[in-house]
């Protein structure tokens, strides 16, 4: 069978139903079979009318109290009845279907399968399908196909059309080199595409969605790789070995890595003695523990006699990066070099510091970014690591790269799928999600308030420090002006002084401060000298005061989610159970939803999805969405993982066969082909 031919090569399909499809978007037999459905009917078990719910989508089985009643308005009729199942009784409605009245009798048994609404306090089933009793156990347990439609179409005529195309066995051969399929498990073509029409249970369904998801991924990607053919990845020219420091390394920390660590890790520890140039972002959530990473591939490059850089967004960050790299330095003996780079620093500690890198003495280099990137002269810098990414723009990480060799690049990001997306979008980095917590972790605890609540919470931040913890207050944001912000913080830190106990010390920070005030102020915050830490946002870039375990955050309302979700990452770094307190001014309905999502979720990725939901999507990629989001099943933000191996996927295909010459590559080769006709111009990046 041709999968370009037209509908009308199928039986009982004529130029009228063609122009129907047509209207859809239906044209060829390829377009038919890779039209999903939207979503599946599900026949199952019928519920309690007593258990039935607003919004719930059931099937309960009663008999009609009477005969249904029907009225008319403006044309339009609208018949009820009222449904019991011997214990509760739920009122039926449908729309302009008067004939029910004569064919439904009251007193026999019926399923009735519908929506539930509420109108006021009595909830209805809205135009309920109706079933008997023996027709509906034959379909109990299936899953019958809904797809879009358009105006005179069907699903039953779509499905109908699908299966006389499936019902030829040798459909398509499976384009995808069997190699990948075999690596990420995925299901066989023939079986995903029949399955994804007419799934025969749930976990069917999964697997066809998961590989159809990957195709849709991968053959983005690799139209997207293919057009960016010409920067292919620079040769590694550094003479990179596995080394045994940082196992040992390893071995010194009172932490075992996670799973997801250790994967990345070791992903990484092969790049850098691999053939290519590694340029690779780790995506993980807040405190998932991407520092520690970081330092390992640095002790690697030193232990090799190369030189590293990390670039931190802010002066107090890299200074917290570098205490905890010497310290893990000193604690194992290791001979190399670190050395700090930062704006507060004297002229004359930066020229020490700039002699030190140039000599080749200093290994490690730990900054903030603009010195790390304009003034210094490196001996061999082999690798670049960009801390808390989203503060900086893509471009910032070329600089360095025309330094000499081409060094390994890493980005570290806390922000969730669709940066990751975007970095996707800029093309050249691969990605790593580290998507799992250290275990020790216990679940931070959140609330939503109102203001009313403030004397409370105060309360609470006494009761945790008297018991040896601190905690954040972040100040009200009233104005996007840092001046009036720091006008803020100060008068609240004042007020706050005269709530708490006098012996705490309270102090602030705000963007206004100088560096070295700063610098103070967190490093006396992570002594425990300071217990209740008045803050702007400047604090919501990975610091880590694994003591700290409450944080309230006033004017809630006026942030970003997945900023909140930033700046409570804050707490919630230790063994201690943690506490995060979104207070709000404003007592609207939606305001409360919105923040009820940080309530319900600690998850940065599910949190920025339902973000992306709310806002919608403009927000996300600027002006480069267009095309993104086209996607028939996949979902960017629920299929992150799938994105994540699909892209993985596709770089090594290239690597190993970049023109897609080997036998085993023909019908992807002819696919892609395909594809690229089909989406001439599509993909404008
Ligand atoms: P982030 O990913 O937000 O940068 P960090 O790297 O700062 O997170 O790690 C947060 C905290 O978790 C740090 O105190 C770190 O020492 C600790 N940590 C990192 N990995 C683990 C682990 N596998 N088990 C326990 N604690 C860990
Ligand atoms: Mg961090």
């Amino acid at each position: 069978m041709d999968l370009n031919a037209s509908l009308d090569t199928l039986k009982g399909i004529g130029s009228k139903t063609c122009a129907l499809f047509e209207k859809a978007g239906i044209s060829t037999l390829e377009e038919l079979i890779g039209y999903y459905p939207r979503t599946y009917e599900r026949y199952e078990e019928p519920v309690a009318v007593a258990a039935v719910r607003e919004g719930d989508f059931v099937s309960v089985c009663g008999r009609l109290l009477g005969p249904l009643e029907t009225r008319y308005i403006r044309g339009l009729s609208i018949s009820t009845g009222i449904v019991s199942d011997g214990l509760e009784s739920l009122q039926l409605s449908w729309f302009n279907m008067p004939y029910l009245r004569n064919s439904l009798k009251s007193g026999v048994p019926y399923i009735f399968r519908g929506r539930i609404r509420a109108k006021g306090a009595r909830i209805t089933m809205e135009q309920p399908s109706v079933f008997r009793v023996e027709q509906y156990q034959g379909l109990l347990g299936t899953m019958v196909p809904v797809y879009t439609l358009v105006k005179g179409m069907t699903s039953q005529m779509i499905s109908k059309a699908v299966r006389q195309v499936l019902s030829d066995k040798q459909l398509l051969s499976d384009a995808l080199p069997e190699e990948i399929r075999a690596r990420y498990s995925l299901a066989e073509y023939n079986f995903s595409i029949e399955q994804i029409h007419f799934p025969r249970d749930e976990q069917s369904l999964q697997a066809a969605r998961r590989r159809l998801v990957f195709d849709e991924f991968f053959y983005f990607l690799l139209q997207l790789r293919g057009l960016k053919e010409v920067r292919e990845k620079a040769e590694n020219r550094f003479a990179i070995c596995e080394r045994p420091e940082p196992e040992q390394l390893l071995g010194s920390l009172p932490y075992k890595l996670t799973g997801a660590q250790q994967r990345v890790w070791r992903a990484i520890g092969q790049e850098l003695t691999g053939h290519s140039v590694m340029a690779r972002l780790i995506q993980g959530d807040v405190g998932s523990g991407k520092t520690i990473v970081s330092f390992l591939a640095m002790v690697q490059v030193a232990a090799n006699g190369l030189q590293s850089a990390l670039m931190a967004p802010t002066e107090v960050l890299a200074r917290q990066h570098f205490a905890a790299f010497t310290a893990l330095m000193e604690q194992n003996g290791f001979p190399f070099g670190a050395v700090l780079l930062t704006g507060s620093m004297t002229a004359k500690q930066k020229r020490e510091a700039y002699a030190l890198i140039e000599s080749g003495e200093a290994s490690v280099v730990i900054g903030t970014h603009a010195l790390i990137q304009e003034k210094v002269v490196y001996h061999s810098l082999a690798l670049v690591i960009t801390d808390e990414q989203h503060r900086f723009g893509v471009r910032q990480r070329e600089t360095l790269s025309q330094k000499g060799e081409l060094p390994h690049t890493i980005v570290m990001s806390a922000t969730p799928i669709p940066r990751t997306l975007a970095v996707i979008l800029y093309g050249d980095l691969d990605i790593s999600v580290i998507n799992e917590m250290p275990a020790n972790r216990l679940p931070i605890k959140n609330c939503v308030v109102n203001t009313g609540f403030r004397k409370k919470a105060y309360e609470f931040i006494r009761k945790e420090v008297e018991a040896g913890h601190q905690a954040y207050v972040i100040c009200p944001m009233v104005e996007e002006s840092e001046a009036i912000d720091a006008e803020n913080v100060i008068a609240y830190t004042e007020a706050l002084r005269g709530e708490l106990p006098l012996s705490f010390s309270i102090e602030y920070l705000h963007g206004k401060m100088k560096p070295r005030e700063k610098n103070e102020i967190m490093e006396r915050f992570l002594a425990n000298e300071i217990q209740v830490l008045v803050s702007t946002t400047v604090i919501e870039v990975g610091v880590n005061v694994p003591n700290a375990t409450v944080m309230l955050i006033e004017n809630s309302e006026r942030f970003g989610l997945a900023q909140l979700h930033q700046l409570r990452g804050r707490v919630g770094r230790g063994d201690a159970q943690s506490y995060c307190i979104f207070m709000h001014t404003n007592d609207g309905k939606q305001i409360r939803e919105r923040l009820d999502i940080l309530c319900k979720s600690n998850d940065g990725f599910e949190i920025a999805n339902r973000d992306m939901q709310l806002r919608g999507p403009g927000d996300l990629f600027g002006v480069r969405q267009s095309g993104l989001l086209d996607f028939a099943l996949a979902d960017i933000y629920t299929d992150a993982d799938t994105l994540q191996q699909a892209n993985e996927a596709v770089g090594t295909l290239l690597k190993e066969d970049p023109k897609l010459l080997a036998p085993g590559h023909q019908a992807l080769k002819k696919k892609y082909e395909r594809l690229l006709l089909r989406q001439n111009g599509q993909i404008s990046l």
